[in-house]
């Protein structure tokens, strides 16, 4: 309407580009590389509508560098600000009185940092949720709802490619023994340096969870039912030699079930559920597999 054609055509670039980059988003769910895509662009949009009009469009600078630190990581953003920043100095030197250009440098310095602050703690919030979500707070085990998901993108992945996997319960023998001699306290240290010495033995992997009380999963990547028991039994007597209660031995029983063709997630536990059991019933410090 001003008949500036140039900016008009800079302004339908941005446009188009930014639907473009939406789609790509829509079809891939690349929203990593693509949010790095997309502020890149955008503010090169910037900084040629600043060029091609005046240095008055300048004010654009706080929307689009404030938008960058929730497309992509606040390092990131605080980058991609200062290097459109310093892009923008000569057209500011040119055309804007000196004490103007002081000024609108110090307000977009310290909207940037706002917005780093704002952003670097919706990153350490986001983290902390997941990890409470994900997380046994007791032994930083994966919880009940992780291994639940877990299983279920295994069994998702089995239909595809036929790597065996294989999954290994344990769990602790008389614990309330040990919480009637030592006390609650002590039975929850044990439950610690359990979750620590299991830790240490798993490959990286092999994911370690809590399924609830003294009950732990193991699920055993490329592992088939045969390398799941050599790596059950070198658990089991990990745990039998090692102190962790002092003058009292710790055993755990363990059951392992590798998952077949047709197995979901509910019948493969329930067979390495029933091996368990049956490990307990053959008089505990045992490893039994599915039938
Ligand atoms: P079994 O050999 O048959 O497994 O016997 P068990 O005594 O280990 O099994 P049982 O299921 O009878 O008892 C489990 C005990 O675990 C009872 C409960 O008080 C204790 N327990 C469950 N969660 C926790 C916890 O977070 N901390 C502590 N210290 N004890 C727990
Ligand atoms: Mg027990
Ligand atoms: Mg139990």
């Amino acid at each position: 309407m001003q008949g500036q054609m140039l900016l008009a055509a800079i302004d339908t670039a941005i446009v188009i580009g930014v639907i473009g980059i939406g789609l790509h988003v829509w079809v891939t769910r690349q929203v990593r590389v693509t949010g790095i895509l997309l502020t890149v662009f955008y503010m090169c949009g910037m900084v040629a509508a600043v060029y091609a009009s005046d240095a008055a469009l300048i004010y654009w600078a706080f929307p689009t560098t404030t938008a960058a630190y929730f497309l992509v990581k606040p390092r990131e953003a605080a980058f991609i600000s200062l290097v459109a920043l310093i892009a923008l100095q000569p057209i500011m030197i040119a055309s804007v009185a000196s004490v103007e250009q002081v000024g609108i440098l110090v307000a977009l310095t310290l909207n940037n940092i706002f917005s780093y602050v704002v952003a670097r703690n919706m990153q350490l919030n986001a983290h902390e949720l997941a990890q409470q979500a994900t997380r046994d707070s007791l032994t930083g085990a994966g919880n009940r709802r992780l291994f639940d998901e877990k299983v279920l993108e295994l069994i998702a992945m089995q239909d595809r490619d036929k790597t065996p996997t294989s999954l290994v319960i344990l769990d602790i023998d008389n614990f309330k023994t040990i919480n009637d001699r030592f006390g609650h306290i002590r039975g929850d240290e044990v439950l610690i340096n359990l979750a620590g010495l299991l830790r240490e033995r798993l490959r990286k992997g092999d994911g370690l969870y809590r399924l609830g009380g003294e009950e732990f999963a193991i699920v055993a990547n490329q592992a088939d039912q045969a390398m799941a028991l050599g790596l059950a039994e070198e658990l089991r007597e990990l745990v039998e030699t090692s102190d962790l209660v002092p003058a009292m031995k710790v055993t755990i029983s363990l059951g392992v079930a590798e998952c077949d063709a047709a197995d979901d997630a509910r019948t493969w536990f329930e067979k390495a559920d029933a091996a368990l059991y049956q490990a307990k019933n053959r008089g505990r410090n045992q490893t039994c597999i599915a039938a």
